[in-house]
């Protein structure tokens, strides 16, 4: 099995000879560390008051775990506070549309050298499945400079292959041309869009595609099979947010989880009630610090995402260390009545494994006597069999059946034929509806 190429990236960047142990990487991180708080401290306003308190420099990693978090509402509230450098030194500004409290957009700042290295991480995490000589059409948003599809095709070429520059998929048989025609290797997207090309009844005669790239918080297991099911090919995730740079880990060919571009993150996963860090096997809140950005660098970042880190070797031979794949976001959760908690992803992996369904939308009613979800699919084949379907899968949710069996519940569900592409936008299910925005990915960034 071939070693995740973000090891020997890794090394070279912390200036490991040989190979890469975890004793030198832990060396560099500190020191990294150290160095971003010194820089904080000295430019942001927000980090001087906030680690008013904190001892100068750590004299280990661990000694991280007693400085304070940093929230979204904390970068929504005032975000040139975080900023470390002058405003002729920020090349590219994102603008993140939040449904938060505080009323503002979230704004991250990025210097050039802050982009390139998400363009270095991109070309190393990339290489894992491109080859030179490989077309790989990116259903990213690509037009501004700078945007996420424009800094994995500056990638992409750099190790010899080309990016093409699609943006989000707006009509499947269009992309699906373009996938013949090109001849591409690979493809990059958002799952629910990719399983729209995927499931389409109509394929092109001359698809090749080699492998294809998922990207977001949460990738659905049903979503991985049904793409490399159709295709018969590899699919991967990888798992970034803009805070995070765009970039933040990629699977190997083990495709346990996620590896991490660790010279310039430092992750853990902590406890969500208590903050405490959590031993790898431990399912927590993904919490990060950047270690290399200069413009707008974050301490201890709490993502809401929820994962765990796999404990012991991977089977890729890496010493980095290997996230579990994000399960769910921590506010994508819908309470039912008898205390059972429904995560977003529950939905998606019982409905997406149903053949033709391409995307659902849901809402929750909250009632003194009786709740109701409805979830409404968008399918590809006979309406009414899709329909109860996807009845019956939901009904195999425990914490569902259970809901519905003791009268707490009412669910309604339809199907429509599909027409329409699945939004490009990350899926919520914060207000008791599914409903697509931003929720500190990198899209809606790009998007605007
Ligand atoms: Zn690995």
């Amino acid at each position: 099995m071939d070693l995740t190429p973000l090891e020997p990236w890794i090394a070279r960047k912390i200036g490991a000879t040989g190979a890469l142990t975890r004793a030198a990487l832990t060396a560099y991180q500190l020191a990294a560390l150290n160095e971003t708080l010194a820089w904080v401290r000295a430019r942001s306003p927000f980090y001087r008051e906030r680690l008013a308190d904190a001892p100068p420099t750590l004299a280990a990693l661990e000694d991280l775990a007693a400085l304070p978090f940093t929230t979204a509402d904390d970068i929504q509230a005032e975000p040139l506070r975080f900023v470390c450098v002058s405003q002729s030194e920020i090349s590219r500004v994102v603008t993140l549309d939040t449904s938060g409290t505080t009323g503002h957009s979230k704004r991250l700042y990025f210097t050039a050298d802050d982009q390139a290295l998400t363009v270095d991480f991109f070309r190393a995490g990339m290489s894992t499945f491109t080859r030179t000589g490989d077309r790989v059409l990116i259903l990213l948003p690509c037009a501004r400079p700078g945007s996420v599809g424009d800094l994995l095709a500056q990638a992409l070429e750099r190790l010899g292959a080309e990016g093409l520059r699609h943006g989000p998929v707006r009509d499947v048989t269009a992309t699906l041309d373009v996938l013949a025609r090109t001849g591409a290797a690979g493809l990059v997207g958002m799952p629910t869009q990719v399983l729209a090309l995927a499931r389409y009844p109509a394929q092109p005669e001359g698809l090749a595609l080699r492998f294809a790239l998922l990207t977001t918080d949460f990738v659905p297991r049903a979503i991985i099979a049904a793409v490399e099911g159709a295709w018969g090919c590899v699919a991967y995730h990888h798992y970034g947010m803009t805070e995070m740079g765009l970039g933040g880990g990629v699977d190997c060919v083990a495709r346990r989880g996620y590896h991490l571009r660790e010279a310039d993150l430092l992750v853990e996963v902590v406890d969500p009630a208590t903050g405490v860090p959590l031993p790898a096997g431990q399912s927590g809140e993904v919490v990060f610090t950047t270690l290399t950005r200069r413009g707008m660098p974050l301490i201890r970042y709490r993502t809401g995402d929820v994962s765990h880190f796999i404990p012991g070797p991977c089977p890729c031979g890496a010493a980095l260390k290997t996230l579990a794949h994000i399960t769910h976001r921590r506010d994508n959760v819908l309470d039912l009545r008898d205390g059972d908690a429904l995560p977003l992803c529950a939905l998606d992996e019982a409905l997406f494994a149903l053949e033709g369904v391409i995307d659902f939308s849901a809402s929750f009613e909250r009632r003194p006597s009786q709740d109701t979800l409805r979830v409404c699919l968008a399918v590809h084949g006979d309406e009414s069999v899709m329909r109860s379907r996807a009845r019956r899968a939901l009904l195999d949710l425990p914490a569902l059946a259970e809901a519905v069996a003791g009268g707490a519940l009412r669910l309604v569900t339809a199907a429509t034929s599909a027409t329409h592409v699945p939004s490009p936008l990350k899926r919520t299910f914060n207000d008791g509806r599914v409903t697509c925005g931003e929720v500190g990915g990198i899209f809606p960034s790009q998007m605007t």
